[in-house]
């Protein structure tokens, strides 16, 4: 992540309750006390990407959270209790990025939420990463997600031929609604893009 991506993201992070309010639904997916979930600033492969930063506020110096190293000097309780807010802010987040993907897709994919500090993930760009369905490696975040892309449209057009065998056996089926079936089969992972 570039300087100038930091210092973006740190913008959101010190913003007010009012001011994240007037941010547009495309750049606040949602806001506790504690945190701030917004979409990826340069998006690439897919719709459900997020970064979940802590808010810097009176209680939270921006100085504490300039990186992990920085957040661990600190106050130790304090530190603690922001990564706890993180991590319960981020199973509130991932609950709500599914339920959204189950509405839209039929299905839910695993989602994996990065926070700040950005030392926190870092060291992950540094080893390769691993594909979690079909355990192929890859050296670099963005052919990973290239990757997890083809993954997503097969696992897209597998839901939607589920769908199409449910609605088949579950009623006489005609050949015009299959048909129609088979449009939305085509169209699902154009959807995400
Ligand atoms: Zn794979």
């Amino acid at each position: 992540m570039s300087t100038s991506q930091l210092t973006a993201l740190r913008r959101y992070a010190l913003k007010t309750d009012e001011e994240l309010s007037k941010l547009p639904p495309s750049v606040l997916f949602t806001k506790t006390d504690k945190t701030v979930t917004v979409y990826d600033l340069y998006p690439k492969s897919n719709s459900f990407h997020f970064l979940l930063l802590p808010r810097i506020t009176s209680l939270l110096p921006q100085n504490s959270v300039a990186n992990l190293k920085s957040l661990l000097g600190w106050d130790k309780e304090k530190a603690q209790r922001v990564i706890e807010t993180i991590a319960t802010d981020a199973k509130i987040v991932e609950n709500m990025i599914g339920d959204e993907m189950i509405n839209r897709f039929g299905f839910k994919w695993p989602i994996f939420v990065i926070k700040l500090p950005a030392s926190k993930y870092e060291p992950l760009l540094k080893e390769d990463l691993v594909c979690w369905k079909c355990d192929e490696l890859f050296s670099t975040i963005p052919k990973l997600k290239e990757h997890l892309k083809k993954e997503w449209e097969q696992e897209a057009s597998k839901a939607a031929k589920l769908k199409l065998k449910a609605k088949s056996t579950s009623a006489a089926a005609t050949c015009k609604r299959k048909a129609e079936s088979n449009e939305d089969t085509e169209r699902a992972p154009k959807r995400m893009a």
